[in-house]
């Protein structure tokens, strides 16, 4: 059969360069030693998962330690899944992250040498490639229609056997000259195939990055390299990018392993150096005690937008996802706890070869305990962004007041006290902290323990006596002074020895006059409160309290 012609007739293109030309655009990049250039290479999906994340954190931290590069490449070789602005909303989840690309798509930089960056806008790359191997005898023309290739996947189930385009079911493999020729002219339409050369009774032992050995079976299918509108399938595409775009290591889920004999092929026919490949284990959960993969329909927080929405912190996030990827990161986080986390010495060696358990409780911990160490004002410029994106209208008026908002919040988080308090867990949750401080959101329900008279009796009587300006020693000598008012102890000490002569003691008023400041039975300190919202409205919520 005259290939060439064949090759000519079914890729005319006229815009193809001479292969060694692609090879002379995108040289070796000039790089040190043992400095890595990864990616991440998401379809533009506009679904963009913590999975994503997790890889993208991966790929960044290997990329920059090492003195490399971290590009965006995006694969949107398949037309109907494409989402307008995704690529966008890739770059701006990553980056509240903290994550930056140091090249690629939408990428402003000098170092874009190596695009485009678009799958769909390469194609002239693929087809030269794809003609040259249609040359070499190492791919051919498919006509199978979608009812054909059915046909055979259900016969291949019905024997038990492994289904896909093999063996004898390759039947468009051995079509001959002519027949090629009067399908061509029959305007069938047809994909290119790889033209397999593997024997899966070989085995072979492939080195994963992460995994170490692992052993696969040579590949025998012949895959879809070209599909018929032009456009390659990610394997094909991947190869070709990953080499022009001199990738030295590619991280990606473990979903890609089974596919992994059919890359190892396409490297060796296309005469490519092989990236190394690092599959990351998949982020799993426990659900009803069984361990589960993450998944999209099931797990709202598999999405980054929950992250946003909820308002975490996302220093957290990463320090999180940190600690599933590098079994010694924890550790020298927590002896390191105020040293952020790019200086850690993030080590490929370190990661997880099996099941990353994700788990929601332990990334509130570390969420608390990264927001405790904030100030103040960190802290109200975190929950302010919140706010501004996604809080309502009073939350935005309450945030003009900043100086109020942050005598708030030093508060609640112990600011100057002997260790800080971790109440504040993530934004939404945060701001939920602070309506009690602003009349147009305090909302008390009142659930007082005590009678009536006893609870009114208080309130009034400590109305009579609340001066702003008394310290905290003042202030509760003054709480105490109440108790024998309502035949209450006023030492605690006297309550322990005789508890049948009260009625309560002194930590009863405290709580009376709480609930009727705050509306709750629990907050930070109560003489504190008193005095960030003013006499005035400690007195109003004294008084509106009384019990009719
Ligand atoms: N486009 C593929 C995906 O979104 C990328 C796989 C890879 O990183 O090679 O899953």
């Amino acid at each position: 059969m005259d290939l060439k012609k064949l090759a000519q007739t079914l890729i005319p293109d006229t815009d193809l360069l001479p292969l060694e030309e692609y090879e002379n655009l995108y040289p070796e990049r000039d790089m040190q030693k043992g400095a890595e250039v990864t990616r991440l290479a998401p379809s533009p999906t506009g679904f963009i998962h913590l999975g994503n994340l997790y890889s993208a954190l991966a790929d960044e931290r290997l990329a920059h330690t090492t003195g490399g590069i971290f590009y965006l490449r995006i694969e949107d070789t398949d037309e109907k899944r494409k989402v307008e602005g995704a690529v966008e909303s890739v770059i701006r989840s990553l980056k509240y992250f903290g994550i930056n690309f140091d090249e690629g798509a939408e990428i402003d930089s000098p170092l874009n040498k190596y695009g485009p960056y678009y799958q769909r806008q390469r194609a002239s790359i693929y087809r030269a490639f794809v003609k040259d191997l249609i040359e070499k005898g190492l791919a051919y023309p498919c006509f199978c229609t979608a009812e054909e290739l059915d046909v055979v996947r259900e016969e291949q189930t019905a024997n038990r056997q492994i289904t896909g385009y093999w063996g004898s079911y390759a039947k468009c493999r051995n079509l001959s000259e002519e027949q090629i020729y009067q399908n061509i002219q029959q305007g069938k339409p047809f994909v290119i195939r790889l033209k397999s050369q593997g024997n899966p009774e070989n085995k072979i032992i492939f080195k994963d990055a992460i995994k170490g050995d692992i052993t696969v079976t040579e590949n025998d299918q012949d895959v879809v390299i070209l599909k018929s509108d032009g456009i390659p399938t990610y394997h094909f595409a991947h190869a070709i990018d990953d080499h022009f775009m001199r990738t030295t290591l590619v991280i990606r889920g473990e979903e890609w392993l089974s596919s992994l004999p059919i890359h190892i092929e396409l490297f060796n026919v296309l005469g490519f150096k092989r990236p190394k490949y690092g599959h990351t284990c998949s982020l799993m959960k426990v659900d009803n005690g069984v361990k589960r993969k993450l998944s999209k329909r099931k797990d709202p927080e598999l999405s980054l937008d929950y992250y946003r929405k909820a308002g975490y912190y996302p220093v957290a996030v990463v320090k999180y996802l940190m600690t599933i990827l590098n079994s010694n990161f924890e550790e020298w986080s927590n002896k390191n706890p105020q040293t952020p986390y790019t200086e850690f010495k993030y080590s490929i060696s370190k990661m997880g070869k099996s099941g990353a358990l994700f788990d929601l409780d332990k990334l509130n911990d570390i969420s608390k305990t990264e927001l405790s160490k904030l100030s103040e004002e960190e802290m109200y410029n975190f929950l302010n962004a919140w706010v501004q994106e996604f809080g309502t209208e009073q939350d935005k008026e309450h945030f003009e007041n900043k100086q109020y908002v942050c005598k708030i919040l030093a508060l609640i988080m112990g600011v100057g006290g002997k260790k800080r308090r971790k109440d504040i867990e993530r934004a939404e949750q945060g701001v939920s902290l602070l309506t009690y401080f602003f009349d147009d959101t305090f909302a008390p329900e009142y659930n007082f323990r005590h009678d009536k008279q006893t609870v009114n009796t208080v309130l009034s009587e400590f109305a009579k006596v609340y001066d702003p300006t008394d310290d905290n020693s003042a202030w509760f000598a003054k709480v105490k002074a109440i108790a024998p008012s309502v035949g209450f102890a006023s030492e605690m000490s006297e309550y322990k020895a005789n508890p049948e002569n009260f009625k309560g003691n002194v930590s009863d008023i405290a709580e009376i006059l709480r609930i009727a400041v705050t509306g709750m039975a629990n907050s930070p300190d109560l003489c504190t409160i008193m005095g960030i919202i003013g006499k005035e409205r400690t007195l109003a919520r004294l008084s509106n309290a009384i019990v009719k």
